[in-house]
Order: C-alpha cells, then structure tokens, then sequence
C-alpha cells in the first residue's frame, strides 16, 4: 500500500543529505568537542559549522546559539531561566498565550505550583489570533517574561510577534518565541522579530529528533539550565549530542536553500486539499485564520464524527493525520487550542489537523479527498444506528 504523511507537524523524515552527514560524521567524528588535541577540535569545528548554519537559518549570530535537546527543553531553558534571572530584581509574573504548546504551558503551570511566580494565559479569538491590546491589558510591573510562539502546531496560525514584543519590552519584559513550527517553513530573523529568546527543534525541519536549540539574544542574563562542565558557554552543561548537531545543521542548511521553493508549492497543495474537503464533505468547517498561516497546515472540524475513529479508518486507508484532541482515561479531551478559540465542543472534539511535507504531492491529495466523504459518510451512519444489547 502507498501510504501518505500528513503528519508533518509531529515530525518530519529526515532529509537523506542529513542521514549521509551524520552517518559520516558518527563514523570519523567521535572527539569530545572539548579536548584540545585533534580528535576533539576535529569534533569542535563539526559543532561550529552546525552552529552557523543554524544561526543564518534566523538572523542571528552563531555565539548566540545554544544547542539543545529539542524544542521541550528550549523552551523550558526559555522560560526558567528567564524567571529565574528575573526573580532577583522582583518580577515574578509571566505571561503567555492559551494556545502554547505543552512545553510552555507545563512549565509555567510546574512554576506556578512552586510558588514562584504567577501566571496570566492570554485568549485569542476565534482566528487563533493573540490581541495586542490583550497583552497591554495583561502586563504588569512585575512582569518578567512573556511567550507567545510563532506559528501553532495544531492551526498553523501565525502570530504578529514583531507588535507582541514591542509591546512587552515597553513594560520591561522579556519576550521569548516558540519557533518550532515555523523554523524552516518560513524566514526567520531574530533581530526583525525583536524578541530576547527563540526556540527551533530539528526534527521538525527533516532533521533528526532529540536536537534543538534556544537562541538567546547577546548580553540576556541566564541561568543555564545544567550545570555542569563549561559547554556551550557555560549556558548548558554536558557533552555535546555531535551528531544530532551535525544533522541539525545540514537540515538548516538545507531548509534555508529551499524554503521559497518548497513552501509555495506545499501552500498550493494545502490549498487543493482544504477546498477539496470543504467541498467534498458536507458539514466541515475549517478552524483557524487562512492567513497568515504556515503553508503546510489546515485543520478542519467533521461535524458529528469522532475525530480519533476518522483517524484510525483513515490510518487503515494507510493516510496519516493527526487530531488535537486526546483520548485519555476513556473520555475525548477537547483540544487546548481550539478550546481556547471558544470554539463549541462539537468543533474541538471533531477537528483533523492535515499537515503537508516536501514530498507530498498532488497525487496523495487527490487520494485524501477521494476517500474522505465515504469514511465520513460510513462514521456518521454508524453514530445514528440504535445501540444493540
Ligand atoms: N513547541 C511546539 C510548537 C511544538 O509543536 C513542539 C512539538 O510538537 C514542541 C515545542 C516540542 O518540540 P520537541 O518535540 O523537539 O521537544
């Protein structure tokens, strides 16, 4: 069976060039970047070369970059080190908006619990879309760090980050993006968005999973988020993850060189499959602004059919989609995201979120839309029929 990824969101495979580089380098390369003879500094410039290929993939300077574990700990090194730099000088109030990813949100809720600080969760309207006046209304003299990402994993949405950050830095905060859905799928330059941190992960830009980084403006006090040997300076202890690093920065590379390309030909397929659905079956809606928006995702709300069932019959179809909402302990959870568009439940419980990749084609989609409105149809008749005992 030819099966179809639509799960691009969640992961991406990895690009043969990156797999080709790391195999090469997990082969040659096995210095620790910190010895001083050859093998080390042989492992060292691999580290370097990765480092400036991610910081030209934001704007940003290579000494700015701090390499990670992926997108959960950039985001929790963001967010804690932040508050806990800020902590000293009072300000013990975060801000963030209700459709983060749990990265954040779990760890504003961990701090929250300690007693540390508090925390303000911005709404957005039903586009997906964070007010600047909401922000204004919610910043306070206190107020330590605001984060708010870039573009949203389950809509796609894109955030006027640029507005948010000027707004935050007038009360003296700090301003920290989520950038691990838009790195690589549309530019990126730290300095225009005019935010202090930044966190991108590489397995969501055909690079290899468990490898990220948090880019932290020049002069930013932080506390690291390990601590142990002088790593990447003195911000995270621990040996570095070389080969996660070299793919990573092949992925930048590759990302970089083929971004314009890639994205108006995934935007065209997106658009094929969104009106293609919306036609096709009845009783759809689709959540979340058309734009801005990434170009690779849409998300779309089957009127009176279970979103995890339409998963699994199209995963038998052999097409892969994801849903926002989670079964957990036999009940559907509604999706935070969607939830917080103050959409009704029979939209945040019945969406499919379809998210396109560099080889996706015409074909695939065609397909999608081809076997959607009988699934749907089928799902629909068996949720009507009278329940046998
Ligand atoms: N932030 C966003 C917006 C994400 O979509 C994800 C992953 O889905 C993460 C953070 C976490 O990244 P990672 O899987 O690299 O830990």
């Amino acid at each position: 069976m030819h099966r179809i990824y639509f799960d691009h969101n969640a992961t991406t495979p990895v690009h043969p060039a990156v797999a080709d580089a790391m195999s090469v380098s997990l082969k040659a390369e096995f210095g620790n970047p910190s010895s001083v003879h050859h093998f080390g500094q042989q492992a060292k410039a691999a580290v370097d070369r990765a480092r400036s290929a991610v910081a030209e993939l934001i704007g940003a300077d290579p000494s700015e970059v701090v390499f990670t574990s992926g997108g959960t700990e950039s985001d929790n090194f963001a967010i804690r080190g932040a508050a806990e730099a800020c902590h000293r000088a009072g300000r013990r109030h975060l801000v963030a908006s209700a459709i983060e990813h749990e990265a954040v949100l779990h760890t504003l809720k961990a701090l929250a619990k300690l007693g540390s600080t508090t925390t303000t969760l911005l709404t957005v309207d039903e586009t997906g879309i964070v007010s600047p006046d909401d922000l204004r209304a919610a910043l306070r003299d206190d107020t330590a760090l605001v984060s708010v990402m870039h573009a949203n994993n389950e809509i796609g949405t894109i955030q006027p980050i640029a507005d948010l950050a000027t707004i935050a830095h007038e009360a003296g905060a700090l301003f920290h993006v989520d950038a691990v859905q838009s790195a690589g799928k549309i530019p990126i330059d730290v300095k225009a968005l005019g935010v202090d941190l930044l966190s991108i992960s590489a397995h969501k830009f055909y690079g290899p999973k468990g490898v990220g980084a948090l880019w932290i403006k020049r002069g930013l006090r932080m506390l690291p988020t390990s601590t142990g040997g002088k790593q990447e300076r003195n911000r995270r202890a621990g040996t570095e993850n070389l080969t996660g690093i070299v793919g990573m920065g092949v992925a930048a590379e590759i990302a970089r060189g083929r971004m314009a390309v890639d994205s108006g030909r995934i935007d065209g397929l997106r658009d094929r499959l969104e009106s293609g659905i919306l036609q096709a079956v009845p009783r759809t809606t689709l959540n979340g602004a058309r734009t801005p928006r990434v170009s690779n995702t849409t998300n779309i709300s089957f009127d009176r059919v279970e979103a995890e069932s339409l998963l699994i019959a199209l995963d038998l179809e052999g097409i892969a989609v994801s849903t926002g909402s989670a079964c957990s302990s036999g009940t559907l959870e509604p999706s935070h995201v969607l939830k917080a568009m103050g959409l009704p439940t029979h939209r945040t419980q019945n969406s499919i979120r379809f998210s396109l990749g560099s080889a996706s084609t015409e074909a695939d989609v065609d397909r999608t839309v081809a076997v959607l409105p009988g699934l749907v149809e089928k799902l629909r008749n068996l949720s009507r029929a009278p329940v046998r005992v």
